[in-house]
């Protein structure tokens, strides 16, 4: 059931196309995709399946919760774990074949002592060393030490990443000084491992600027939702997430009515306002109050006051023809020659594309499709 007509439509051809794409661009190295926080709010489990069937090799999350619902969801291909993960569940992480990072002293020595069960022998590690983004991680020298501590306990680290903090900068010299400690690192990192590792340093940005030749995956998240990673735009990206409602209500209001909470807007003529049957208990933001934008019949409607918790209103007063209850309303996507991206929207509520397709909510249903039209 939809009462509202509203959900994300999210194409799974799309999807499909920019993982092709990203994956010639950054050939030789392979594409981890990365599908933490429910893949940027698109649906982990549907896009996993995807990049599975597409022969993505290596999938990335974000916390271990979200590692285990793919694997209940029947995804078979390694998942990398990159955030923190608290001792007592490392077991969880041995036990369905997660792909945990190794980050510190302390924590290999609990990783030590929950080996006692015999499970982690078996499991794969990947080591991150911090070369600036300073989250996670030791500074290359201290890394090489990590490394051989982890050798010596026996466990198996397959492979070794670090991250960019500038990398939606073309031309950044601080990826320049980033790469380098990571070279420096890698330089000594397989006379300490004995074999070859899974080398990787590039986001999405990274696959966009610079070459991955040396590396064996990049780890594409943002572009593969085909959103844009820097201001730089590249127009082979295919949104996958459109974002769609229906009017709720229409009314006449007059010369000096105000609308919403605050009445922050008051009208200073004879106006046709729609209620949009969203809000922002949805990730509809409220910084969008009196600033962002819909599209009803092909024409940009702007948002009138304050955004609610369920709903908000929108000016329909230039539409040529007078908009019904139950027309369409798109949030992001394209209606007629009209299209709000999230790149668009996320400069109306002052953050980036990332936040608003992650925002959201679970409120809004999901709509898997296949390049068919909605
Ligand atoms: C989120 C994340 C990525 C993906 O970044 P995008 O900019 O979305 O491509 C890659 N690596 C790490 C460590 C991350 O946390």
């Amino acid at each position: 059931m939809n009462s509202r007509k509203t959900f994300a439509a999210i194409d799974l051809e799309a999807y499909r196309y920019n993982l092709r794409y990203l994956t010639s661009k950054a050939c030789p190295a392979k594409v981890m995709a990365v599908v933490k926080a429910d893949g940027y709010g698109h649906g982990a489990v549907q896009l996993a399946r995807v990049a599975q069937e597409e022969g993505v090799e290596y999938l990335a999350v974000a916390f271990l919760e979200e590692g285990l619902r793919l694997r209940e969801a029947g995804i078979k291909i390694p998942i990398l774990v990159l955030n923190y993960v608290e001792p007592s569940s490392f077991e969880a992480a041995f036990e369905n074949n997660l792909t945990l990072t190794i980050v510190s002293h302390e924590q290999l020595k609990a990783i030590e002592a929950s080996m006692k069960s015999g499970t982690a022998m078996n499991s794969a590690f990947h080591i991150v060393v911090d070369t600036g983004m300073r989250r996670l991680g030791l500074e290359w020298r201290e890394s090489l030490n990590l490394l051989k501590a982890s050798i010596d306990i026996g466990l198996n680290v397959e492979g070794a990443y670090t991250h960019f903090a500038t990398a939606d900068e073309k031309g950044s010299g601080f990826v320049a000084e980033q790469l380098k400690a990571f070279l420096s690192f890698l330089n000594q990192a397989e006379r300490i491992t004995k074999k070859t590792l899974l080398k990787h340093i590039s986001n999405s940005a990274g696959i966009m600027y610079i070459d991955n030749s040396y590396f064996d995956y990049v780890r594409a998240g943002i572009a593969s939702y085909g959103l844009q990673p820097s201001s730089q735009r590249d127009e082979n990206l295919r949104p996958v997430l459109q974002w769609k409602t229906c009017i709720s209500f229409v009314k006449k209001i007059y010369p000096g009515y105000g609308v919403g909470y605050g009445q922050t807007f008051v009208a200073d003529r004879e106006m046709t306002v729609a209620t949009i049957p969203v809000g922002y208990a949805d990730g509809y933001n409220r910084h969008l109050s009196n600033r962002g934008f819909v599209i009803i019949s092909g024409r940009r409607c702007p948002v009138l006051g304050r955004v609610c918790m369920d709903q908000f209103v929108v000016d329909v007063t230039h539409l040529d023809h007078s908009p019904k209850v139950g027309d369409e309303v798109v949030l992001i996507g394209s209606q007629g020659n009209e299209s709000i991206s999230a790149e668009e929207m996320a400069e109306w509520n002052g953050t980036i594309n990332y936040e608003v397709t992650c925002a959201i909510s679970s409120r809004v249903p999901r709509l898997y499709m296949k390049g068919e039209n909605i």
